[in-house]
């Protein structure tokens, strides 16, 4: 256990803590975030679809490339569990790990989420925040987190000893089942760790656990992204409602989360293409 530990420390202990930390990915290398060509992009969309997520519950649904989606708050606060795959294969999927490890432990506007290995590149970025002034509060916890996993019927069962069927893992494998005509083993297999949506996390100071307190999100609130390649999305609205308290039963106030689809004017797009993947050539130092 780390707050009781078995060894001393070493004389030079003190030095060696005192080792300066280096970011490890630092993001000036990443491609720039383009404000001024997102903002024209946002200014000429026009609504093409919207779908609501019931509460407890989960949908799945198409974003094409250059196209705009927003989840919006309605009715009460309310966290959303967002998978992203590619539309075209789903073994590209949402990498939560990396886009925390490029980004930090929270997304806002100008973040990207990254895509698994071997493609590595942006599905979507976010382009408008309406909860971008919350920042770090005196808990040290901020909004849009990847770093929580999405609450799931296992660990349920592991803490609590009971089965609960309406955590964000089952909700996002009924919707994946559904959208794309899969038995639900099947479409198990490609839920992810998630973008938790409006959810507000961090990690206690004395102990570094993962917590969560009531979303600051209201209604009207939104998040926006832009597709950078055809998306198939899932988003669950999480049982714990604004995670102010418990998740994984039927204990929270829970409300729907709504998905607005915008097609961009075609003129804001001129001179765009979606990312290509990585382009390591996968030799991984072999002959
Ligand atoms: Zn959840």
């Amino acid at each position: 256990m780390k707050d009781c530990p078995a060894h001393d420390a070493p004389e030079d202990g003190q030095a060696r803590r005192e080792a300066r930390p280096v970011i490890c990915y630092p993001p000036e290398h990443l491609p720039p975030f383009d404000a001024a060509f997102y903002e024209a992009v946002r200014a000429g969309a026009e609504l093409v679809d919207e779908l609501i997520v019931p509460p407890r519950d989960a949908r799945a649904f198409e974003v094409p490339a250059g196209h705009v989606f927003r989840i919006v708050s309605i009715e009460g606060p309310q966290v959303g569990d967002l998978n992203l795959w590619n539309a075209r294969d789903l073994s590209e999927r949402f990498f939560s790990g990396k886009t925390r490890a490029l980004h930090g432990t929270h997304v806002s506007t100008g973040d990207r989420l990254w895509s698994s290995l071997p493609a590595l590149r942006p599905l979507a970025t976010v382009i408008h925040d309406t909860l971008d002034w919350y920042g770090w509060d005196e808990d040290g916890a901020g909004v849009h987190d990847v770093i929580g996993t999405r609450c799931d019927p296992y660990t349920n069962r592991l803490l609590a000893g009971t089965d609960y069927h309406h955590c964000c893992h089952s909700n996002l494998t009924r919707a994946l089942a559904a959208g794309r005509s899969m038995d639900l083993l099947e479409a198990e297999a490609h839920i992810h760790d998630v973008l938790n949506v409006f959810m507000c996390t961090g990690f206690t100071r004395d102990s570094h656990q993962y917590f969560m307190k009531a979303s600051p999100v209201r209604p009207g609130d939104f998040i926006e992204f832009f597709a950078e390649i055809d998306l198939l999305a899932a988003l669950s609205a999480c049982p714990g409602g604004d995670c102010g308290s418990a998740h994984s039963s039927d204990a929270a106030a829970c409300y729907p989360l709504k998905v607005e689809i915008l097609r961009p004017d075609p003129d804001t797009l001129k001179g765009w293409t979606p990312p290509a993947p990585n382009a390591y050539p996968r030799t991984h130092g072999a002959g």
